[in-house]
């Protein structure tokens, strides 16, 4: 059986058996969420830290939510606010929070790596909710089964990821995640924001959008300016007139994703964004089953815990 855990730092510490596995567990919890009820006693007495040293509105959110209907015992830190502006490191954070013996440490951090800097300093299970430019994998997770809940095996489909690939973690989690089940992955962006070892983890690159009709889902990325110390583009009007995909660069069936915030009208126009094409607002609610199943599969997993009704 695969074992997950007791980390998840990367999509590479899963092979596809394991995304299968938190995928069908999320499937289960996507039901409890369903109910009136929305809780399961699965964490009961355990504690989770989320710990965000960067902006975040749906990964936090749906950290936070999907712990307390495990019944966890959470306790959400941000950097604003927090010690971190008086100067404490993040180890001495990480100690600290140790001491009241978390079960799981949740971590968002601007820097690669951090998250599993975090897992060397903690018995607690440490979960990557963004770490710079290189990994984000529950968003990955959570776009896997977004898309299988809507097409079923990603065995052959053709997936393109369109724009900012550069300085994108969910990029690099979701080429990662999508190959691993069988999709094949094209990236697309203007050759500035295209990594040049980009095709060594498997995927083709392109720097046109020209033959974006061969493609099943169109999985838009954000213009991530904070991380842009350079000039990358000429101009975000110049960008989106060559890349921002709508309307009329969109056949019709075509599946449109994107992990939000979107630019409007930048990397999306605003008749994409608000078409039934468009999956962000499942990708958004496939997020607290997702996130439900990764604390339960590192925490609680074992085939013979059920999931308590
Ligand atoms: N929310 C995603 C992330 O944190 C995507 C983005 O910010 O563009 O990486």
């Amino acid at each position: 059986m695969t074992r997950i855990g007791p980390h998840l730092i990367s999509i590479e510490d899963l092979d596809r058996a394991g995304i299968e596995r938190i995928l069908d567990r999320a499937e289960s919890f996507a039901e409890v969420s369903g109910r009136e009820i929305k809780k399961v006693p699965a964490l009961r007495g355990r504690t989770v830290v989320n710990l965000f040293y960067e902006a975040s509105t749906r990964t936090s959110s749906s950290f936070e939510l999907a712990a307390k209907r495990l019944s966890a015992d959470v306790v959400s830190i941000r950097s604003a606010g927090s010690s971190v502006e008086k100067g404490e490191s993040l180890k001495d954070t990480v100690q600290t929070l140790s001491a009241y013996d978390p079960a799981a440490i949740v971590i968002r951090s601007p820097h690669a790596g951090a998250a599993q800097l975090v897992a060397g300093w903690t018995p607690a299970s440490v979960i990557n909710a963004g770490d710079g430019k290189h990994e984000h994998p529950t968003q990955a997770l959570l776009d896997v089964f977004t898309l299988r809940r809507r097409l079923g095996a990603l065995d052959g489909a053709c997936i393109w990821i369109v724009g900012d690939v550069m300085h994108s973690r969910v990029a690099r989690s979701n080429i990662l995640a999508l190959q691993r089940m069988g999709a094949q992955v094209t990236v697309c962006g203007p050759p500035t924001l295209i990594p040049r070892d980009i095709e060594a983890l498997g995927c083709r690159a392109v720097v046109s959008l020209a033959d974006l009709g061969q493609a099943d889902v169109v999985y838009v990325l954000r213009m991530q300016q904070e991380r842009m110390r350079d000039s990358f583009v000429p101009s975000l009007r110049e960008y989106a007139m060559r890349y921002q995909v709508d309307g009329s660069r969109l056949a019709p069936g075509q599946l449109v994703m994107h992990p939000g915030p979107v630019n409007r009208g930048i990397e999306l126009s605003a008749e994409v964004i608000d078409s039934p094409q468009a999956l962000i607002g499942e990708q958004v609610k496939a997020g607290v089953a997702v996130r439900m199943a990764v604390l339960y599969e590192l925490l609680a997993g074992s085939p013979l815990l059920a999931v308590a009704a």
